[in-house]
């Protein structure tokens, strides 16, 4: 047995210091088998460890294998056709290991690195209140992936990555009154600024098998338009969006809060999917009504009826509500929507015996660009530029430089 003689064709080696390597070592008397694992001390007692997959072969023909290669010393074949099999187990190995390891690792190796590109950092409030220093380019990814769908097509993503960055550089650029934030320029509350969710939440929403795919989606999107903002007459502008107009189009911002902004001007959107048009319902009770509302038992009629109780005063021109009156108490809609938690303003109210129930459709404020609809837009042909010019009217999508506002 101590005389076979066996040459070590590669061995796949894991190592703990220097992570998965190819090796061509050869060896002689090597006595185990095929396919077989070894875990190895690495030099001089470091303490380190291999773990080596062996794939190697007999150097001839006419050697028996010991019993301890039982198994695959009983099939009589040549060097050649070993070769074949070992590359089939190696070719065969680095799928098992290497791409799993490519989709856990999500890329990295291709992914955040590129993103890191020069140009500002962003101090970033965390949840917690723990405040975080980040490049620009790598905040965008946490930005897009928790503020669109990542299944979207990369278009879609390309305009809210340009749209993303540009609301950021915005808000780096005015340190004003209305930063709520002491030692951040940005926080993770959607309420606030931007929605950010970490890497770890991302794996955690897309799963471990999609992570690699949809992270590197969403980097490229970013990487593709990197630096671009929108901007209007040489101005950066403010990029509101929202998840889906419902199918009505969207409203001028004086429509719904109160002030003109001459780049968000109420357009068309026939882009929406019908499961974006349906009536989604939120019921309340009446003392659940007035309560959120924070009117008095004494300012509701009693036998009312709801035609006597909830009065839309006024819509939009695209036909949401604009203002209406509960009681003796007038709302604005948009007010009203964020105490009732509401989808959208675009709403009907049905009285079903003990309650109200608001059938909204779409979801979000209906000013600036549509989500669904880029979307849409995009499955239609149309590139970022054309969907960001569409929906922010009059502007241009340019590279940023440091003078712009
Ligand atoms: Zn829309």
């Amino acid at each position: 047995m101590a005389n076979d003689k066996w040459s070590i064709a590669p061995s796949l080696v894991i190592n703990r210091e220097r992570g998965i390597l190819y090796s061509t070592a050869t060896a002689n008397n090597a006595n185990f088998m095929v396919g077989s694992f070894q875990i190895l001390p690495t030099t001089k007692n470091s303490g380190g460890w291999s773990l080596v997959w062996n794939l190697f072969f007999p150097t001839t023909n006419n050697q028996r294998p010991t019993t301890k290669m039982a198994g695959w010393g009983g099939v009589k074949r040549g060097y050649r056709s070993c070769k074949v099999v070992g590359l089939c187990i190696l070719l065969f190995s680095l799928a098992m290991i290497g791409l799993p390891a490519l989709l856990v690792r999500g890329c990295s190796w291709s992914g955040p690195s590129q993103t890191r590109q020069q140009g500002p950092m962003v101090r970033l409030q965390l949840q917690t209140g723990q405040v975080v220093t980040m490049p620009l380019e790598e905040y965008l990814v946490g930005v897009v992936a928790a503020e669109m769908p990542a299944e979207f097509h990369p278009e879609a993503l390309k305009a809210q990555a340009v749209a993303a960055r540009t609301y950021t550089l915005l808000r780096l650029s005015t340190q004003n009154g209305n930063n709520k934030l002491f030692d951040a320029d940005l926080s993770t509350d959607p309420e606030n600024s931007q929605a950010w969710i970490p890497v770890s939440e991302m794996r955690r929403r897309w799963g471990a098998l999609s992570f690699g795919y949809y992270y590197s989606k969403i980097t490229a999107a970013i990487r593709d338009t990197a630096g671009e903002v929108v901007v209007y007459r040489g101005q950066l502008i403010d990029p509101v969006y929202y998840a889906s107009c419902g199918g009505l189009g969207t409203e001028d911002a004086a429509a719904v809060w109160g002030y003109d902004v001459p780049y968000l001007k109420g357009v068309a959107c026939n882009w929406d999917p019908p499961s974006q048009q349906q009536p989604v319902a939120a019921a309340f009770t009446y003392d659940d009504l007035f309560r959120r509302l924070d009117i008095p038992d004494k300012a509701v009629p009693s036998g009312a009826g709801l035609g006597g109780l909830v009065r839309v005063l006024d819509r939009t021109a695209r036909g949401r509500v604009k203002d209406l009156k509960v009681a003796t108490e007038t709302f604005m809609a948009t007010d009203f929507r964020k105490l009732l938690n509401l989808r959208s303003t675009d709403f009907t109210v049905k009285d079903v015996g003990s309650k109200v129930v608001f059938e909204t459709r779409g979801y979000g404020h209906a000013v600036g660009m549509c989500q669904w609809g880029a979307q849409g837009m995009a499955l239609q042909g149309k590139n970022y530029k054309e969907i960001l010019t569409y929906y922010y009217r009059g502007v241009q999508v340019v590279p940023y430089q440091d003078s712009q506002p």
